[in-house]
């Protein structure tokens, strides 16, 4: 069934986790016994699915603003029996309320709001929580920019430099980068 998911985001270009990326990211949550996950962006409801599977006592509330993808993920959470521990709203993360506390947020939304997803959301982290945030590489994009060809490149790029540069100048959080995936941040409560 996993692979049907997957095969149907490569399918229809839905940018779901890269494989090494989501290996790397359901390994920490079992390393460090993450156990409330709040995460923006859901799409097809994949990386949700996933982080789930770590752990059966793994509860996770996820955001999606698009309703064609929101209803496809809640049919693919409800083909894995995962409705009672994956709460999956439709909205705008940008002006969605959430209430409780997380020990992870887990950012993969549109690229330009990743500081203002950060702000907003670090209020529901709990005292250890931390922030992990994906698509730092952009597919290169930010470490080669002759690679950029659009203007909309060139402004995402810029956005993201922005979020690398507000996350090194941050004195809360420390953040370390990894290179799995599209690239990834670990930012933790100093
Ligand atoms: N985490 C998913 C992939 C998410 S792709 C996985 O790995 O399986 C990014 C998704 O974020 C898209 O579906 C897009 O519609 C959604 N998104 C972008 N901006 C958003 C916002 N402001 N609020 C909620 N969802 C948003
Ligand atoms: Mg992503």
């Amino acid at each position: 069934m996993l692979k049907e998911i997957e095969e149907y985001a490569r399918d229809n270009k839905v940018p779901i986790m890269l494989p090494d990326g989501i290996d790397y990211l359901c390994n920490y949550i079992k390393e460090h016994n993450i156990k409330r996950i709040l995460e923006i962006g859901s799409a097809i409801g994949y990386s949700a699915i996933r982080m789930a599977l770590v752990s059966d006592d793994i509860m996770i509330t996820t955001i999606e603003k698009d309703v064609d993808r929101y209803n496809i993920a809640v049919n693919n959470i409800n083909n894995f029996n995962l409705s009672n521990r994956i709460n999956i709203i439709l909205g705008d993360a940008i002006d969605t309320t959430i209430d409780g506390e997380y020990d992870m947020l887990f950012i993969d939304a549109s690229k330009g709001h990743n500081i203002d997803f950060f702000k907003k959301y670090s209020a529901n982290l709990n005292k250890y929580g931390i922030i992990i945030t994906d698509n730092l590489f952009f597919h290169g994009l930010v470490q080669n920019e002759e690679l950029i060809k659009t203007k909309n490149q060139r402004g995402l790029v810029k956005k993201i430099k922005d979020f690398i540069s507000f996350l090194d100048n941050n004195s809360e959080f420390d953040t370390e980068y990894i290179s799995v995936g599209d690239g990834i941040s670990i930012s933790k409560r100093k």
